[in-house]
């Protein structure tokens, strides 16, 4: 399983550029976008299912909520992304 978590709005950013996490399933090629991921499209699946994407919400964190992945064929890859603002 692997993961990464959503810092909340008012939490110090200490980097400039902002970066998305991209997780790409090698089956099926079917790419998610974590700062396409929220509360409300949680519990989404590629279309070959090998991958499964879950959000859990900590208490008393600094995140809001992390996205975790888990996948049953292989394991997909991740990367970050720079976005432009
Ligand atoms: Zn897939």
């Amino acid at each position: 399983m692997g993961g990464f978590g959503f810092k909340k709005k008012n939490a110090e950013e200490p980097v400039k550029k902002r970066t998305r996490t991209i997780i790409k399933c090698e089956e099926c090629e079917k790419t998610f976008y974590s700062d396409e991921i929220n509360l409300n499209n949680a519990a989404d699946s590629c279309t070959c299912k090998n991958l499964k994407i879950g959000i859990i919400k900590p208490k008393d964190s600094v995140f809001l909520f992390y996205v975790t992945v888990t996948w049953s064929i292989s394991r997909p890859k991740f990367y970050d992304e720079y976005l432009d603002i």
